[in-house]
C-alpha cells in the first residue's frame, strides 16, 4: 500500500511537469507572449493612422448639410416670395413645447390678418411636429446651422415681418463685428409693427 510520504511526492512531481510543459509552450508561441488582443488594437490603430482625418477645418471649411437636416423653422415662400401662412394655428397647437404664437386678427369682411408669427428659437427642440402638422405646407425647417448668439434675446423671430426674416436677421447678427453695440431687445408685436411700416406685408391678408 503507498504510503502517505510516496503519495505526496507523486502528486507533487505531476504537478511540476504539468507546468513546466505549460511553460515549455508559452516560450514557444509569441501570440500567446502579448495576446491576440494587443495585436487586434495595433492593426486597428496603424489602420487609423494611416486613413488621413475626418474631421474639417470648421468655420473655414463646412461639410454638406443632408437634405433631411433640422435646424430653425422658417417661412416656405411660393413661387412670387410670399408666404403661404393662413393662420390656421394648426403648428400652434403641434407645437410639444409651446413655443409658437400666432396672432390673427379677422377684420369685418372675415379677412384673417396675421399680427404676429412668434417663434422662439432658443426653445426650439427642433422636432419638425409643427412643420407636419402645416396644411399649407407653409413653413419648413432650415439647414441654416450657424444659429449660436450670445444673446438670448436675439432668438426670438417674428416669421411673418418678412418671408425670409430669419436669415437676414441671423445674418446681421454673424455679420456684425466683434465688440460692436447690439440692437436693443424689441418684442416681437413692436418689431413687427416697425417692419410693417417700413415695407409693407406681402401676403399677409387670407380670404
Ligand atoms: S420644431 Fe418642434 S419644438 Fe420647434 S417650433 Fe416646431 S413643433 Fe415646436
Ligand atoms: S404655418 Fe401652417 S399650420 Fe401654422 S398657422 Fe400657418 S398655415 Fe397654419
Amino acid at each position: 500500500m503507498e504510503g502517505l510520504a510516496a503519495r505526496v511526492d507523486r502528486v507533487g512531481h505531476a504537478d511540476r511537469r504539468r507546468r513546466e510543459a505549460v511553460a515549455d509552450g508559452v516560450r514557444g508561441c509569441p501570440m500567446s507572449w502579448f495576446g491576440s488582443g494587443i495585436l487586434t488594437g495595433l492593426r486597428i490603430t496603424m489602420r487609423n493612422m494611416l486613413r488621413g482625418p475626418i474631421t474639417v477645418q470648421y468655420p473655414h471649411e463646412k461639410l454638406e448639410i443632408p437634405e433631411r437636416a433640422r435646424w430653425a423653422v422658417e417661412m416656405k415662400p411660393d413661387e412670387d416670395g410670399n408666404h403661404k401662412c393662413t393662420g390656421c394655428l394648426a403648428c400652434e397647437k403641434a407645437c410639444p413645447d409651446f413655443i409658437i404664437k400666432i396672432d390673427v386678427t379677422t377684420a369685418e369682411d372675415r379677412s384673417k390678418h396675421i399680427d404676429r408669427w412668434h417663434y422662439e428659437l432658443g426653445a426650439c427642440m427642433m422636432c419638425g411636429l409643427c412643420v407636419e402638422a402645416c396644411p399649407f405646407d407653409a413653413i419648413r425647417m432650415g439647414h441654416d446651422y450657424e444659429l449660436a448668439r450670445t444673446d438670448v434675446a436675439e432668438l426670438q423671430y417674428d416669421l411673418l415681418t418678412d418671408v425670409a426674416a430669419a436669415q437676414p436677421k441671423r445674418k446681421a447678427a454673424a455679420e456684425r463685428p466683434a465688440g460692436a453695440e447690439r440692437p436693443a431687445p424689441v418684442a416681437a408685436p413692436e418689431a413687427a409693427a416697425a417692419e410693417a411700416e417700413v415695407e409693407p406685408q406681402k401676403g399677409g391678408e387670407q380670404s
